[in-house]
């Protein structure tokens, strides 16, 4: 019996082996093809270039959805497409360190990187708070919750996939029309939305610290981040005061967020009186890479719904927002999971 035991935890620690390699290995198929080859890093940039790209390009995003993209190592075996690819498509603003090390120890002439959050937005336009602090010179990198810098994130994978491609010109172009009009239309229905929350509940205590350029764009104000700057825990003292503040201020709920799952949060909102509401995300797209929602615009969708209602505003402006992709058939995208 205790052999027959032994036996089945080896196969079990054997399977789950195998399964998280393969997991986040991209098939090969993909990569062969006469198409311009482009990787990118965090799933919303996937979405983005994908809706760009269409049919025209083979994509892979390589931060697996649900990863860390802070502090994610790229698996060996995405090296040698990264390696192979044609371009390359990073948020930036440090975001990458890892994966931009990869990229300069694999030598490719012809790669081209295009990181998006450097050529978005001018130093003057950076923002920094307590989990980037600006005594360590690292932004905040989160600037895709913000629609308009997702619409400039667009324009710019437009502009380079037209350089790599030009007798795609028309077709890359198409696209980023229909996208920027989709995008523009989630806007509107944010402003709507944010519109309908009470006055004083304009306000996000979050744990992972993703939102300020959203709030920077629809007027709220981000009452504290609770994830210190080196992705830890906060000590005793610092929960003590987060309670407190919260108390204070009154905020109506705080949000956690999927990949930084954390008890500290959870106590924070016990101990104030404040709801906890666990599920937003700011890059693992909601559904199944496959789904309609699986998107930039699905994640915007879903996050500002559980927003909005959790923080008493009316969420029914974003119910029409279309968040399917722009382009007819199929496209030839991985989203490692
Ligand atoms: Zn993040």
């Amino acid at each position: 019996m205790k052999v027959y035991l032994h036996k089945v935890r080896v196969f079990l620690v054997a399977a789950l082996v195998f399964s998280s390699l393969t997991m986040c290995s991209p098939t090969e198929d993909i990569w062969i093809s006469g198409k311009p080859k482009v990787i990118t890093t965090i799933s919303p940039l996937t979405s983005i270039t994908e809706n760009i790209g269409g049919n025209r390009i083979v994509l892979l995003g390589i931060v697996p959805e649900g990863a860390n993209s802070h502090n994610y190592h790229p698996v060996p075996s995405v090296i040698k497409h990264v390696e192979s690819a044609d371009l390359i498509i990073l948020n930036g603003l440090f975001l990458e360190d890892p994966v931009m090390r990869i990229i300069e120890t694999t030598s490719n002439e012809n790669r081209k990187t295009l990181s998006l959050g450097d050529r978005a937005i001018s130093k003057e336009d950076w923002i920094f708070d307590s989990s980037f602090p600006k005594t360590k010179g690292v932004p905040n990198p989160h600037l895709w919750p913000d629609p308009l810098m997702a619409l400039k994130y667009a324009d710019l994978v437009r502009n380079e996939l037209v350089e790599l491609d030009p007798s795609g010109a028309a077709y890359y172009n198409d696209n980023f029309v229909k996208l920027s009009a989709r995008i523009d239309d989630l806007d509107r229905r944010i402003v709507d939305a944010i519109a309908s929350v009470p006055q004083e509940n304009r306000r996000l205590f979050t744990y992972h610290d993703s939102w300020p350029y959203f709030a920077r764009r629809y007027g709220m104000d981000i009452l504290g981040a609770v994830q210190p700057s080196e992705l830890t825990e906060p000590s005793a003292r610092e929960i003590v005061e987060l309670i407190e503040l919260i108390k204070q201020e009154g905020v109506p709920a705080v949000f956690g967020s999927k990949v930084f799952p954390s008890p500290v949060i959870e106590q924070i909102a016990k101990e104030s009186g404040a709801a906890f509401v666990d599920s937003l995300s700011d890059d693992d797209l909601p559904g199944l890479p496959g789904d309609d929602e699986h998107s930039y615009l699905g994640l915007m969708v879903n996050n500002l719904t559980i927003m909005v209602d959790a923080l008493g505003g009316d969420s029914s402006f974003l119910e029409l927002v279309d968040v399917s992709p722009v382009f007819a058939g199929n496209s030839k995208v991985e989203y490692l999971q």
